[in-house]
C-alpha cells in the first residue's frame, strides 16, 4: 500500500521544490538545511517532525540564522503572526534594530524574542476569556509553519507565525485547537494502524487540507460608490440583470486578460510565500473565480488559506479591482464557498483514505471510511455548527450550495462494497471501466467507478473527502477543528471495539472477522448519514426530516449546538477545548453575528433614506411633471395618472419599511444569544421586505437618477 501525499513545507522531504522554484521568501527546511549548523538543523527538525521539546539553546542559533537570512533579503522588521477569535490575523510588527548608544544600530534578534512575543491582547475578543485588566496574553513560535517575508512598497517584514494563549493557558486563537485535534486524531489512528500491523516506521498521523476558494472580483471605482459592499462586503440591495448566470458562460470559460493577470500576480506573490497554489478558473457566477493550492498538513494549510486571502484582497487594487471573499455578495447569484478537501495521512506519506484498486478487500481503508461516516452522523450538528455564519446562512440551501443538512456523498463503488460488508464478506470492487470516445485519434480515458455530486455537503472524491459547506471567508481552522475531533472520537470508539476482540496475540483471522464485525454493526448504525442524491431537491429535506436527521436552518438554531453536553464532553475528552474555551468562541460567534446584522441594517437605512429616497422624489417629480405638462397640453392620460399613483405608493412603501428596519434594530435582548434570535424572527424578515421594495424601484426610477451601480455594471467586468 503506498500512495504517496506530497506534503510541502510541514513534513518531512518538503519545502525543495517550492524553494528552487520560487524565490526566498520562506524560511523553510532546505533554506535551514543550508544555513543552520548541522546538529542545531536536526534538533530543529526533531522538534518539528516529532513535537521535541525546543531547545533554547537551539532556539538562540535558529533566530540568530533567521534574522541574518531576513536582513539579508531587506527585512527591517519581524512580527509574531497569528489568529485570534476575529476569524482574522493579527500582528504587530517591531524592528529588528536597536540603537547602540554610540550613535549606531545593532541587529537584535534572541531566541526569547524568536520563541515567545507578548502583545497588548486586551482588544481582542475573548469571549470572557479574559476581562481587560488581566490582559496578559503571549504569542508562542509555531516551529512547524514556516517563517515568511511579507514585502510591501518600501518595506520588509519577517513574519513568524505563532499561537496565542493567555496568561492562564487557555488557547485565544483558532490555531491552537487545531493542533490539539490533529494530536488527537493521531493517537487513535495510530491504534488503528497498531491492530493491522502498518506501524512500523510511522511516527503520527495527521490531517491534510487542500481548500479551493472562490471569490468574485469587482471594479474598484465600482466598489467604492456601493457603501454595502464597503461596510458589509455585501450588496444589500440590487435587481438582478437580465443576463446572470444562465447561460453558463461563464464557468470555465476564458479568464479575462485583466483578471489573468491578477491571478498570475497573486499566484507569483503566493509561490514566494511558499503557498503551493496550483489551480486557477472562472466560476459559476460572471465575475466569479477559483484558486487552490495544493493540500498541506492541515495547520499548515490553513496559515497559508489565511496568507492566500489577504494576499488576493492585497493584489486586486493594482489591477484596479477588489476582491470579494463574501459569501453570498450578490442575491440571486452563485455565492462562495471554500471546499475544504480533508484526508488522513501517516508521516510516512500513506494516505489513509486511498481505497486502492480492490478496495474490498483493504479492510484498514474500509476502517477508517467507516469511522469518518460514523463521525458525521453523530455529529452532524457539530460540523454544521462549525461552518455557521450570518455570511454563510445566505449560501446554505440557497439551491446553489448544500443544503443545512450534513450528508455524505460516496459514490457508486463504496456504496456497494458497504452494502457487501452488510450482508457479510465483501467479494468484490465495481470498476469505472474505459471510456471509448468513439474517435480513433482521442485516446480511451480511464473511468472512474462513480460519478460526481456537486450537491453533497460532504462527498468523497477519490481518496479524500470534499466538505463544501464551508464559507469562502471563513478560516478553515474550526471547520478542521472540528472534523479532526470528531473523526478521532469514532477512531477510539473503532479501536476499542477491535482491540476487545483481540488476544494477547495477534492473529489475522480472528482481525477479519472482527473488524467485518464491528464495520457491519458501525455500518448498519450511521448509513442514515449517506445520500447519494440531490441535496438541492424538496425530495431529500423531507427524506432526511425522516431519517431523523438534524436540519438546523440558520446559524442561531447552528450556535446553541456549541452549548450541548454531548459536545462540550467530546471537546473536553480529546484535550481540544476545555468548557470555557468552547464558551468563549460560541459567545464571539453569536456576538459577530450581532455586530454584523446591526452593521448591515444600519447601512441599509442609511443608504434607503439618503441615497434611494432623493433618487425617487426626483423621479417621482419628473412623473408629476410630465403628467401635469401632459394635462397643460390638453391631452388626458390616465396611465401617466395611474402610473404616477403607483410610483408614490411605492416611495411610501420604500418610508414604511425602512421605518421598520429601523424599529426592529432597536429591539436589542440583553443576552446575545437572545438578541440574535430577534434579529433572525423580526430584523431579517425587516431587511428583506425593505430590500425588495428598492429592487422594485430600481426598476423604475430612472437609470440615470439611480444612486448604486447595478448588478449589470458589477458584475459584467471591463
Ligand atoms: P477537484 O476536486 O476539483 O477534482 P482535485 O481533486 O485535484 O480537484 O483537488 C482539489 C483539492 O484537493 C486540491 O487542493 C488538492 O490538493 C486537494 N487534495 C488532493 N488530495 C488530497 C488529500 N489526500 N488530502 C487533502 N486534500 C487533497
Ligand atoms: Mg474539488
Amino acid at each position: 500500500m503506498n500512495t504517496t501525499v506530497r506534503p510541502t513545507n510541514g513534513a518531512r522531504d518538503d519545502g525543495e521544490r517550492i524553494d528552487n522554484i520560487f524565490g526566498i521568501d520562506v524560511f523553510s527546511r532546505s533554506v535551514m538545511r543550508k544555513r543552520l549548523p548541522k546538529d542545531v538543523f536536526r534538533s530543529l527538525q526533531r522538534t518539528i517532525d516529532q513535537g521535541e521539546p525546543l531547545d533554547p539553546a537551539v532556539a538562540d542559533v535558529v533566530a540568530a540564522t533567521m534574522k541574518d537570512w531576513a536582513i539579508e533579503n531587506g527585512a527591517s522588521h519581524y512580527t509574531h503572526w497569528f489568529q485570534p477569535l476575529t476569524g482574522l490575523t493579527a500582528e504587530k510588527h517591531d524592528s529588528l534594530a536597536t540603537p547602540d548608544g554610540a550613535g549606531g544600530v545593532v541587529f537584535n534578534f534572541s531566541g526569547a524574542d524568536l520563541v515567545q512575543g507578548e502583545p497588548d491582547a486586551s482588544s481582542f475578543p475573548s469571549g470572557g476569556l479574559r476581562a481587560t485588566f488581566e490582559a496578559r496574553g503571549y504569542t508562542a513560535w509555531d516551529a512547524t509553519s514556516p517563517a515568511f517575508l511579507v514585502r510591501g512598497d518600501n518595506n520588509v517584514t519577517l513574519v513568524i507565525p505563532t499561537a496565542f494563549v493567555s496568561w492562564t493557558g487557555e488557547a485565544l486563537d483558532t490555531k491552537i485547537p487545531l493542533l490539539r485535534s490533529v494530536e488527537a486524531l493521531s493517537k487513535q489512528a495510530m491504534r488503528i494502524l497498531k491492530l493491522f500491523g502498518t506501524d512500523t516506521g510511522v511516527g503520527r498521523v495527521f490531517t491534510t487540507v487542500g481548500p479551493e476558494q472562490e471569490y468574485f472580483l469587482v471594479d474598484r471605482d465600482l466598489y467604492y460608490k456601493r457603501p454595502d459592499l464597503l461596510t458589509s462586503e455585501r450588496t444589500l440591495f440590487g435587481a438582478k440583470p437580465p443576463k446572470g448566470q444562465q447561460l453558463e458562460d461563464h464557468y470555465f470559460g476564458t479568464i479575462p486578460p485583466r483578471v489573468l493577470a491578477f491571478m498570475a500576480e497573486s499566484e507569483r506573490e503566493l509561490y514566494r510565500l511558499g503557498v503551493p497554489v496550483k489551480t486557477r478558473h472562472n466560476e459559476v457566477a460572471p465575475g466569479q473565480y477559483e484558486i487552490a493550492p495544493l493540500f498541506e498538513p492541515s495547520h499548515i494549510a490553513s496559515d497559508h488559506q489565511m496568507v492566500m486571502m489577504e494576499t488576493l484582497k492585497r493584489v486586486a487594487p493594482r489591477y484596479g479591482l477588489q476582491a470579494i471573499l463574501h459569501e453570498k455578495p450578490f442575491a440571486g447569484v452563485n455565492g462562495s464557498g471554500k471546499h475544504n478537501n480533508w484526508s488522513m495521512s501517516t508521516d510516512t506519506g500513506v494516505n489513509l483514505l486511498d481505497p486502492q484498486d480492490d478496495t474490498h478487500t483493504n479492510l484498514q481503508f474500509l476502517v477508517f471510511l467507516t469511522a469518518v461516516i460514523r463521525a458525521v452522523d453523530l455529529h452532524a450538528d457539530l460540523l454544521r455548527a462549525s461552518i455557521a455564519s450570518a455570511a454563510n446562512d445566505h449560501r446554505l440551501g440557497a439551491n446553489e450550495a448544500p443544503p443545512a443538512i450534513i450528508s455524505i456523498f460516496l459514490g457508486s463503488m463504496l456504496s456497494d462494497i458497504l452494502e457487501q460488508v452488510e450482508q457479510g464478506l465483501p467479494k468484490r470492487t465495481l470498476r469505472g471501466g474505459t471510456l471509448d470516445l468513439g474517435a480513433r485519434t482521442l485516446p480511451q480515458l480511464p473511468r472512474h467507478s462513480g460519478d460526481r455530486n456537486r450537491t453533497s455537503p460532504f462527498a468523497f472524491t477519490g481518496n479524500k473527502f470534499e466538505f463544501r459547506a464551508v464559507g469562502s471567508s471563513a478560516s478553515i481552522a474550526w471547520p478542521n477543528t472540528v472534523l479532526n475531533t470528531i473523526v478521532a472520537e469514532s477512531l477510539d470508539f473503532v479501536a476499542t471495539e477491535i482491540e476487545r476482540t483481540q488476544g494477547a496475540k495477534p492473529n489475522p483471522v480472528k482481525l477479519q472477522s472482527a473488524v467485518l464485525g464491528v464495520l457491519k454493526r458501525v455500518i448498519k448504525d450511521h448509513k442514515r448519514v449517506i445520500f447519494d442524491g440531490d441535496n438541492y431537491s424538496e425530495e431529500w429535506h423531507t427524506e432526511a426530516d425522516r431519517r431523523g436527521m438534524p436540519n438546523l436552518r440558520d446559524s442561531v438554531s447552528a450556535f446553541a449546538v456549541l452549548k450541548a453536553k454531548k459536545n462540550v464532553d467530546l471537546f473536553k475528552k480529546y484535550a481540544v477545548l476545555s468548557k470555557t474555551e468552547l464558551d468563549s468562541r460560541t459567545h464571539i460567534a453569536v456576538e459577530k453575528y450581532v455586530k454584523q446584522l446591526g452593521i448591515e441594517a444600519e447601512t441599509m437605512t442609511s443608504i434607503a433614506r439618503g441615497q434611494i429616497l432623493p433618487a425617487a422624489l426626483k423621479h417621482q417629480r419628473m412623473v408629476a411633471e410630465a403628467v401635469s405638462a401632459t394635462k397643460a397640453a390638453g391631452i388626458e392620460s390616465e396611465d401617466g395618472s395611474a402610473a404616477l399613483r403607483e410610483f408614490v405608493d411605492l416611495v411610501s412603501r420604500l418610508r414604511r419599511c425602512t421605518t421598520s428596519v429601523e424599529t426592529a434594530a432597536e429591539h436589542q435582548a440583553a443576552d446575545p444569544h437572545e438578541h440574535a434570535v430577534q434579529i433572525t424572527g423580526e430584523l431579517k424578515p425587516a431587511m428583506q421586505a425593505l430590500r425588495e421594495v428598492v429592487d422594485e424601484l430600481e426598476g423604475n426610477v430612472a437609470a440615470d437618477l439611480w444612486p448604486l451601480p447595478s448588478y449589470r455594471d458589477l458584475l459584467f467586468l471591463k
